[in-house]
């Protein structure tokens, strides 16, 4: 699979919004939207054309995929799944992209970022519901409870991150033991608990052509 390689905050430039793809680095005044704010490149200071409809569709779901940090061929099976169930199409996408295990831990506040939860899933410092769960894209589901294991609580990155996540705040669908560095799925999230802006119809639109 393709990875991206260069600097993620061009990403957020190329957006033309922040992504939070780096984490307390967001916050700080080093976030390189906030001194840069046009697009990367060397072309990007000049003045923005008008845009097709195609390419606002295709910018909202090159947004998504990042703030998530997958690949197209990864978002596209997100897509294909969440076509395939009952309900809006929109909705269950993002739906799915929350329940990811990476981004719970990130939601948590158990890692900085996604791209640090995708990592640390992967070495498998995780338990679910008491199981050692190493696969990113695992869905959690209500119900779950979602640990640090034992031996990685005292990983600096993991502490850090812990203390720091009064800042985003844990949002309502998830809910964190912060001493026990672990977390309960109480819901599924709902549309309304994700904050970024987001206009999945667009999504659904692109990829219906
Ligand atoms: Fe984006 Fe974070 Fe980089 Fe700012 S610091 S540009 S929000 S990734």
């Amino acid at each position: 699979m393709a990875r991206y390689r260069d600097s993620v905050c061009r990403l957020c430039r190329r957006e033309n919004m922040k992504l939070f793809l780096k984490g307390d680095r967001c916050y700080s005044d080093k976030c390189a939207f906030d001194r840069r704010g046009y697009p990367p490149g060397q072309h990007g200071q000049r003045r923005r054309g008008k845009i097709s409809d195609y390419g606002v569709q295709l910018r909202e779901k090159q947004k998504v995929k990042r703030i998530y940090g997958l690949s197209e061929k990864q978002f596209h099976l997100f897509f294909e799944r969440s076509d395939q169930k009952k309900g809006i199409t929109g909705t269950n996408l993002l739906v799915s992209l929350e329940r990811r295990l990476d981004n719970v831990v990130y939601r948590l506040g158990f890692v900085n970022s996604r791209t640090q939860g995708r990592h640390f899933v992967r070495h498998g410092h995780f338990l679910v519901n008491g199981k050692k769960v190493d696969i990113p894209s695992y869905l959690v589901d209500i119900s779950d409870v979602v640990e640090v294991r034992e031996k990685s609580r005292n990983i600096l990155a993991i502490t850090d991150a812990v203390e720091a996540v009064v800042r985003r705040g844990v949002p309502p669908w998830l809910e964190l033991e912060k001493d026990q560095l672990r977390g309960g799925v109480k819901a599924f999230p709902a549309r309304e608990d994700l904050t970024m802006p987001m206009q999945e119809q667009l999504i659904v639109e692109l990829y219906s052509k």
